[in-house]
């Protein structure tokens, strides 16, 4: 017998629905474990925050702040922060759900958390960015910590936020606590390799992907949605390796050339413009246009519920990336198996930054940093032992990527759950 909780109220394509509905279709494949998997549909813990600060003209803003903790079965809580307009409670949620799921699909020692401010930070100056990040930080102080819960980068936030956050809790704790924070900057305990693992991971499994599906990378055309850390950089290393980047979106638009945009040009002016600022090297078409695109390969790496069922039935492309976290609704991942669509699902696809993430946390704790190589080379096994492992359950139950994902990160939970027992 468990109470509803009474503090959100999903729908079927809201992020936390989406996340009830891919864990309710994993419970088959749990055997006797299934008896704990209410564990997984609530949050260990969920802070919410005022974040006061005062702006350039004097005024005071309050921002509303979130630090979720969903499992931690198996480890201290681990998951980015999003500074973004949209963020509400049950977002990240949702997204510190699906941080548990990566987190054992990769077989990291972590649970899953997740944070976020509800802020533009296009609209705020540098200092009061800096003065939302550090205050932010030190609300979430209580809970936050090396060994307990470790933020990182996610939308909108970079290194330099987390040396903010890493310096304003090592000033409340009196040490330089390096371990809290991962993501950051070089020469503050930061790690070779984090700020392109993420696009790299959606690489990896995307190439071995494409392998098993028989699809010649050289020439494959690709779309990608959102053209930040992830979609860029996973758009440079499949151009490199030969295959034409024919359509890319982010918020100030679209833009499509069948022939492949120039990612030499596109990639720094993007930076600055977006990247309807590079009209010389394709057309600008209406947003709704990028998801018929003539595709193979479709990398949605922007927000969640972005591949809706009426998208689902537009693409063309026949591997779907999932390069952000939940942009695939339950509906349309219905469709796409029906069509014999393959998706890589966000919780092994996406799982490079936080695989990079552990690899800066372990070099912190021990003082003495890898080269770029050995980082690569171990994202890379971890990666593909991960996907293989996920490729054979799923083979084996004749299930898609995503619950054979869901099955081996569940089964990973739920036992370290029953093993260490209920407190008290
Ligand atoms: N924000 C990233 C994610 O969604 C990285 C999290 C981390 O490195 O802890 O996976």
């Amino acid at each position: 017998m468990s109470e509803q909780l009474s503090f959100v109220s999903p729908t079927a394509n809201s992020p936390w629905g989406t996340y009830l509905s891919q864990v309710d279709r994993v419970v088959p494949y749990l055997g006797p474990l299934a008896r704990w998997v209410e564990t997984l549909k609530r949050p260990k813990r969920a802070l919410i925050v005022d974040v006061p600060i005062e702006m350039d003209d004097g005024t005071i803003a309050h921002f509303e702040g979130y630090r979720v903790q969903h499992n931690m079965s198996r480890g201290p809580g681990k998951g980015g922060v999003r500074f973004h307009p949209d963020v509400t409670l049950e977002e990240v949620m949702a997204l510190s759900a699906w941080m548990t799921i990566k987190t054992a699909a990769v077989n990291l020692p972590y649970g899953g958390a997740k944070g976020g401010i509800r802020v533009d930070p296009k609209k705020l100056s540098l200092q009061e960015l800096e003065k939302v990040t550090r205050r932010y930080t030190s609300e979430i102080g209580i809970i936050i910590g090396p060994h307990t819960d470790i933020p990182a980068p996610d939308v909108n936030t970079n290194a330099q936020i987390m040396a903010w956050m890493m310096d304003t809790y090592s000033m409340n704790v009196g040490g330089t606590a390096t371990g809290v924070v991962t993501g950051k900057p070089l020469h503050l305990g930061g790690s070779l390799g984090r700020v392109k693992a993420t696009g790299r991971g959606v690489f990896v499994t995307g190439r071995e992907a494409a392998r098993r599906l028989g699809m010649d990378l050289r020439g494959a055309r690709i779309a990608v949605q959102g053209f930040g850390n992830v979609g860029s950089v996973a758009a440079e290393l499949f151009a490199e390796a030969g295959a034409k980047i024919v359509a890319v979106q982010d918020h100030t638009g679209t833009i499509v050339n069948s022939n492949g945009l120039d990612l030499a040009k596109l990639v720094p002016i993007s930076r600055t413009d977006g990247v309807i600022g590079f009209k010389a090297g394709g057309d600008i078409v209406p947003n709704e246009d990028f998801w018929n695109t003539p595709c193979d390969i479709l990398i949605p790496a922007a927000l969640e519920g972005q591949l809706t069922a009426e998208r689902a039935q537009k693409t063309t492309a026949k591997l779907v990336l999932e390069g952000a976290n939940g942009p695939t609704v339950p509906q349309a991942d219905d469709i796409l198996a029906e069509r014999g669509v393959l998706v890589v699902p966000d919780v092994i696809c996406n799982a490079g930054g936080v695989t990079v993430s552990y690899f800066e946390w372990v070099q912190d704790f021990s003082s003495f940093f890898w080269d770029e190589d050995e980082i690569n080379v171990r994202l890379d096994r971890i990666m593909m032992n991960a996907l293989n492992h996920i490729w054979d359950t799923a083979d084996k139950h004749k299930i898609t990527l995503r619950t054979a994902t869901y099955a081996v990160a569940c089964e990973r939970i739920l036992m370290a759950r029953q093993e260490r027992g209920l407190y008290p």
